[in-house]
Formats: C-alpha cells, sequence, structure tokens
C-alpha cells in the first residue's frame, strides 16, 4: 500500500510562494505543520528554516542557515537532485539524521521556487514530515502479521478466512492439506474453485441439504459460533468451526476452523468396537447383543415386528478345557461360532456371552421361527468335532424369549431366556426350551408356595405315603414307592404335582430329598426291625441326584438306619441318564457298590436309547402312566408296552408298570410280561399305618392272579 500523508496543510508545491526577503521566508516556513527549509539553488546554501526543521535535526536554526543543502539530506536521490541531474519536484521518503543522531524515516518533498517574470526557479523549498512513528507502527504491525501467519501455520487446524461476501480472505497450508488442495488451487487464487472443490469432497448426508447449500446458509447465518462434523470421500472426518470475525466491533467475516478427527474417530471406533465384541471369537459381546436388542425393541414397538433371543450354553464344555486344556477350548469355541453363525439367516445376530454361552438374536422372528432356529442350532452345534484326531460330540442347551410377548426389555428377555436355558439344562440338556410366561397371579403363587414349604419341612408338615407295588405274578406286594404328601393350614392338601416343580425351581429341592431320603430309610428301618422287608423306592430329582455328595447322603442314610441297602431303590429320571451320561454313570456305579437298586421313573417320556439303558447299572424301569392308560385297547400304546418289555428284558433289567387302575390294564401286562405293577387298582399311596396293614394282609393271603387266555401277544 502506498504511504499516505496529510499535505494538505502545506502549500502545494507546483505552486511555491513568490519569492521573498529571507524575513519573509521565515514567516511563511514557521507557518507550515513540517520541517521546512528554503535553499538559494545557484548557492545550495540554506536561505532560511523554520524551528521544526530545527527540532527534527536537532540543530539549532541559526545553524541551519548558510548550511549546505547536502548537509541536512544527503540520500544518494538528494545529491543526484542537487547535482541538477533532475531539476523537477522531488516527494519520496528517505532517510535523515535525527536530533539524537539516529536515522529517522521520513517524507521529503523538494519544490522549486520560480522567481522573477522569466520563471526561472532560483529557490527550492526543502520539507520533511517524520514519518518514524508510522513506520514503527507500520514495522509492529508486519511484526503482528508475520507472528500470526506463524501462530496460523502452526496450528494443527485448517483455518480458513473469509469476508462478508463470501470470498476467500486467507488461509493456511494445513487447511490446503486437510482438504487435499491440489497445488494450483492452493497459489491461485480461484476462490470459487476452492469453493467447489470443498463442496465435492463432503460425503453427501441422506435427508441433508447439499453442503454448499449449508455453508451458504452458514455464511449467511447468525453470526454465532456453529460447528459441524464432515465425512469426506476420502475417508477423514472433520470437525468445522465457524467463529464470526470481528474488527472494531463489527463482523467483518468468518474464520473457519477444520479439525482433522480422523485418527481420533478410528481410535473411538476401535475402543467402541473393542467395548462391543468378543476377542476370541470376534463376534458381538453381551454389550453388543444388548445394543441390538435395543434397536431390534425399537423396531417392535414402531411396527409390531416381534423377534426371539435364544440363549445357548454348551453342555459339560467345562470337560472340554479340563481335558483337553484351554486352547483346544478356544479352538473349539470358535468352530462352535461358526457354525452356529452359517446356520443362521443374513438379519440374525449372533453373540458371545461369555464363556461357553452364545447369544442369538432372531429378527422378525415368532415362535415357529425361534424354534426353527433352535433346532438348527442343536443339529449343527452336534455334528462331530475332531480335535487332534480325537473326535468327541458337543451337545448345546437352548432357552428362548419371545418379543413382545416375553417383555421387552433387554434385561426381562435375557432373564427368561437364560431360565429357559437352565430349564432346558435340568430337563436333560441337549434340548430347548421357551419361556412360560407366568401370569402374575402364578408368580405370586410360586413364591407363596415355596414360602410355605421352607415353612412346612421346618415344621415337620411333610408325610410320606406309600403305594404298594405288586408282583403280576403272585399278586404279592413286593415293594412301595414313597411319596410325599403336604397339607398347608392354609392351602389344605397340596399335591406334589403342584409343590415339587416349585421346589425343583428354587432349588428347595435339595432339602426336601434329603428329608424324603432319611424319613424313607427311617420307615424301612421300622419295617425291617418288624419283620416286614420290603424295598421302598424313593423318587430323587435330577437337581438332588447332581449333588457332589448325593450318593455319601444316600450311605450315611442307610448307615445311620442299619438298613439294608438293597431295601433302598432310587427312582431316578431319564434326564440324568442322558444328559449327565459320565457323571451319572459314576455316580450309578458307586450306588451300585453300595447295594442300593435304582430304577427309572416315568419311562418313555425321555429320550434315553437303548446303547443308555445298556451303559447304565439300572435294575428296574418304570413305564409311565401315560402308555399304560390306553392299554389294552390303544394300539401304539400296547406296542410301545411291548416294545418297552422286550428292550427292558433283554437287558436283563425288571420291568414295573405305573397308573394301573382297571384289571384289563393289569391283565394285559401281565400277559405281555411285564414284572410288577403299582396303581389305584390295588392301591392309592397310603399312609404309614394302613399301608402296613395292607402288607400284613397281602402276606397273609396274597390274592392270585386269575388264570386267563392270553389275548394279546407281544
Ligand atoms: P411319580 O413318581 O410318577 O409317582 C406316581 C404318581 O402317580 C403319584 O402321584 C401317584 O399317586 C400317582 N398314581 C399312582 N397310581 C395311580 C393310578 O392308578 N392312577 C393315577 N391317576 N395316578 C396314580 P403323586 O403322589 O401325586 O406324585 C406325583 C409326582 O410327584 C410323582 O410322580 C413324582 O414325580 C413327584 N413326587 C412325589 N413324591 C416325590 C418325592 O418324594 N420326591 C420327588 N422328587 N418327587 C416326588
Ligand atoms: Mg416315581
Ligand atoms: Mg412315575
Amino acid at each position: 500500500m502506498k504511504p499516505e500523508l496529510d499535505w494538505a496543510a502545506a502549500p502545494p508545491l507546483s505552486t511555491p510562494p513568490a519569492a521573498a526577503p529571507a524575513g519573509g521566508w521565515c514567516s511563511l516556513l514557521d507557518g507550515l505543520p513540517h520541517a521546512a527549509w528554503v535553499v538559494a539553488l545557484d548557492s545550495r546554501r540554506v536561505v532560511a528554516a523554520n524551528q521544526a526543521a530545527a527540532t527534527l535535526l536537532g540543530r539549532p536554526l541559526d545553524a541551519l542557515l548558510d548550511a549546505d543543502a547536502l548537509d541536512l539530506a544527503a540520500s544518494p536521490e538528494d545529491q543526484a537532485w542537487w547535482a541538477g541531474a533532475a531539476f523537477e519536484n522531488l516527494q519520496s521518503e528517505t532517510l535523515v539524521a535525527g536530533a539524537d543522531g539516529s536515522l529517522l524515516h521520513a517524507l521529503r518533498s523538494i519544490g522549486l521556487i520560480r522567481h522573477g517574470a522569466d520563471g526561472v526557479p532560483t529557490h527550492a523549498l526543502v520539507m520533511l514530515c517524520d514519518r518514524s512513528a508510522e513506520h514503527a507502527a507500520q514495522d509492529e504491525s508486519e511484526r503482528l502479521l508475520a507472528e500470526l501467519q506463524a501462530t496460523l501455520e502452526a496450528t494443527a487446524d485448517g483455518i480458513l478466512v473469509t469476508g462478508m461476501d463470501g470470498r476467500l480472505r486467507a488461509f493456511n497450508r494445513r487447511f490446503g492439506e486437510i482438504w487435499g488442495l491440489p497445488q494450483g488451487l492452493m497459489e491461485g487464487d480461484d476462490d470459487s474453485a476452492i469453493q467447489a472443490w470443498m463442496a465435492e469432497q463432503v460425503l453427501p448426508r441422506p435427508g441433508e441439504k447439499p453442503y454448499a447449500e449449508r455453508l451458504q446458509a452458514q455464511q449467511h447465518g447468525a453470526a454465532g459460533a456453529t460447528g459441524e462434523r464432515l465425512e469426506l470421500r476420502g475417508g477423514q472426518v472433520l470437525e468445522r468451526v465457524m467463529r464470526p470475525l470481528l474488527s472494531a466491533g463489527a463482523t467483518r467475516g468468518r474464520v473457519w476452523s477444520f479439525r482433522d478427527l480422523t485418527a481420533r474417530v478410528v481410535a473411538e471406533e476401535r475402543v467402541e468396537a473393542l467395548a462391543l465384541h468378543d476377542t476370541l471369537t470376534g463376534l458381538l459381546n453381551r454389550a453388543g447383543l444388548a445394543a441390538r436388542i435395543d434397536q431390534a425393541t425399537t423396531l417392535t414397538r414402531r411396527d409390531g415386528r416381534g423377534f426371539a433371543l435364544l440363549f445357548i450354553d454348551l453342555d459339560r464344555f467345562r470337560h472340554i478345557n479340563e481335558s483337553l486344556g484351554h486352547a483346544t477350548g478356544d479352538h473349539v469355541l470358535l468352530a462352535v461360532a461358526q457354525r452356529i453363525r452359517a446356520c443362521l439367516r443374513h438379519d440374525d445376530v449372533l453373540a458371545r456371552l461369555g464363556g461357553d454361552q452364545f447369544g442369538v438374536l432372531v429378527a422378525d422372528a415368532d415362535e415357529a421361527a425361534a424354534e426353527a432356529t433352535a433346532r438348527r442350532v442343536l443339529n449343527v452345534v452336534a455334528q462331530p468335532c475332531n480335535v487332534d484326531g480325537a473326535p468327541f460330540t458337543l451337545t448345546c442347551s437352548i432357552g428362548m424369549a419371545l418379543a413382545p410377548s416375553h417383555g421387552q426389555a433387554i434385561e426381562d428377555l435375557a432373564r427368561h431366556a437364560e431360565a429357559a436355558m437352565r430349564a432346558a439344562k435340568e430337563g436333560g440338556r441337549a434340548s430347548f426350551r421357551l419361556h412360560q410366561a407366568r401370569a402374575e397371579g402364578d408368580r405370586r403363587l410360586h413364591m407363596r408356595l415355596d414360602h410355605a414349604m421352607r415353612q412346612a419341612l421346618v415344621g415337620g408338615r411333610f408325610r410320606l405315603h406309600y403305594q404298594p407295588q405288586v408282583d403280576l405274578r403272585s399278586g404279592t406286594i413286593v415293594g412301595a414307592e414313597a411319596l410325599l404328601r403336604w397339607r398347608d393350614p392354609e392351602m389344605g392338601e397340596i399335591p406334589p404335582g403342584r409343590f415339587i416343580p416349585v421346589a425343583e425351581d428354587s432349588g428347595f429341592i435339595v432339602a426336601l430329598g434329603d428329608w424324603v431320603l432319611s424319613q424313607a430309610v427311617r420307615q424301612i428301618a421300622v419295617w425291617h426291625n418288624k419283620g416286614l422287608s420290603l424295598p421302598i423306592a424313593v423318587n430323587v430329582s435330577a437337581l438332588q441326584f447332581r449333588q457332589a455328595h448325593f450318593v455319601d447322603r444316600v450311605a450315611t442314610a442307610l448307615a445311620v438306619s442299619g438298613v439294608p441297602p438293597r431295601l433302598l431303590e432310587l427312582e431316578l429320571t431319564e434326564s440324568i441318564l442322558v444328559h449327565d451320561a459320565e457323571d451319572a454313570l459314576g455316580r450309578l456305579h458307586a450306588l451300585e457298590r453300595l447295594g442300593v437298586q435304582t430304577s427309572i421313573d416315568d419311562f418313555g417320556t425321555g429320550y434315553s436309547s437303548l446303547s443308555y439303558l445298556k451303559r447304565f447299572p439300572i435294575g428296574k424301569l418304570k413305564i409311565d402312566r401315560s402308555f399304560v392308560m390306553g392299554l389294552p385297547d390303544d394300539e401304539s400304546d400296547a406296542a410301545i408296552v411291548c416294545a418297552i418289555l422286550q428292550m427292558a428284558h433283554a437287558l436283563g433289567k425288571k420291568v414295573i408298570a405305573e397308573g394301573v387302575e382297571t384289571e384289563a390294564q393289569r391283565q394285559f401286562l401281565q400277559d405281555a410280561g411285564c414284572d410288577e405293577f403299582q396303581g389305584f387298582l390295588v392301591a392309592p399311596a397310603l399312609d404309614t399305618l394302613s399301608f402296613e396293614a395292607r402288607l400284613q394282609r397281602n402276606r397273609a393271603a396274597p390274592p392270585l392272579p386269575l388264570p386267563r387266555i392270553r389275548l394279546v401277544g407281544c
């Protein structure tokens, strides 16, 4: 920019004053606002000067008079001028020695004074305007500008300054780097090309106006600071902040700063991914699945689409870890994860919830779809595995909960699915269970029963009744089944079918089962001591059987009462055998060594196979009442009963039928070769005294079965 100086106060140089005597020059010069002196051209001597000149040059006024003009201002330009090279008006910046000897910046002008009628110049008026202050200010502002520039260049952010008209006023190098501006655009001054480049780089956001339009609105919008996150086509993520550019209280434009957040976003995404994923399998973890369930719940609320949550737990995975090592365990978990993933639909979500537990969110699913998925999972998990040449088979237990029918909150669904999975485990593993929604009333009754049972055990309100078991050939009572009875003072007589499942659910069955065992053994001892020796069958729940010290408890109960172990029979459920096979086998052998008898209750309703039956030291099978009910007419019941009999006998096991209510049923069983039966045909479960009386009557004169022509053969 050109320096400006207010010369208004000075006489125009082109029209120098008329010649004046020396005194006249002085009064003229004193009226000027700047240092000035008049020099005679012929002698180059100062003929007049003002006080301002004396002050500026630091000399007495007298000393200026008659001084050589080049003494006062002697730049090369001055020298040339006085040498007569260019006798024209001169105005330029120059340096003069100031009062303290320092060099002063000054605007110096020399104007010719034409004197006389011929217009020939005789004098020159020299004026000096001290520009030191302006120069110092300019130096300072240049320094500040340089500092600002350096600061801008040093910042990690890209900075762009625009005027109110949107034109680019300045930007730093970082701005060019962040936006990937081509060198040509960086160096040129094509504002619209730069803006078009920027608009082109920004990834459009669905449902939002294009970047260029948003920018326009912000450029002309309210002057407050605004921020926005931009995603560029190259994958970078920028944070853009706009602030008004204020100057002297007025808004002069906008300052845009762009911060490259790419590394931070990538790190955040990585942290987020780690927080939501399982490191071993790379699947979502519990938190990740929870997030997806949350999304699914939103959809369910919006358009009613249901989904299912499957809780999968591998059966006896602990054994794999313990016997084959954790590295192999991890290997197996990975393989299982892959198998499950491969059998799911694209939209379903698989997660590892920890250890050997997986979760599946079955999208858009009702009960049938959830079941179908569970079957597929059961099937793929059960495919044989092979680790280092050692083949083995894994199974899993699955619990399922449905949204929205079983709840929408993640916690509810997860709790229900997990509880259903546990029920599947307790029911024998390698299967799936759907959560059974209990009505609020049911839940309360459940809690009430559980509480009342605990009170009843302490208060001695449980009794054992005994249902006779009869030999089919001789008609003699050869044993009895101990069945629990409970009368609650408020609720009255409660059948075991109602309270046993509650006790199994809460785990109270372990304490209750202990009581039944010791009570039954005590009763066996009483009868044994009275000469009424007969085996008594005691029902044992799966949970009770799985207790670590179960066999010890049986042994202790027998030892304490001194009862011969063969007089105790334990009625086990099929599920015990199918799914805890190795563990169960160990216990059964221990019980066998103890001399205790064992039987399988409700046989035919579970999944036990021939191979299981062959392996286990079980003495007796009890045909479930449901197969006896249809006898003798129902062909399939008849066929099943015959099949059980043939199979059991082939394996050297005895068979007893339960729930025999009619003579026709009894006869069929006898004809088919069944060994024993129990049922209302003979007697329901009787209290101790009634049973004892019945036993004594029976022993005195056993009712002989009528000989009969065999009608149904097996
Ligand atoms: P369960 O072990 O299969 O016992 C046979 C059930 O059938 C008994 O029901 C018995 O009273 C009933 N019953 C016997 N003969 C007939 C008949 O001819 N017709 C009909 N309709 N029913 C007959 P209860 O006493 O109600 O017991 C039901 C179940 O409760 C038992 O089935 C058993 O699973 C369980 N339970 C009973 N006592 C105990 C126990 O001490 N421990 C355990 N864990 N469970 C027990
Ligand atoms: Mg039973
Ligand atoms: Mg039974």
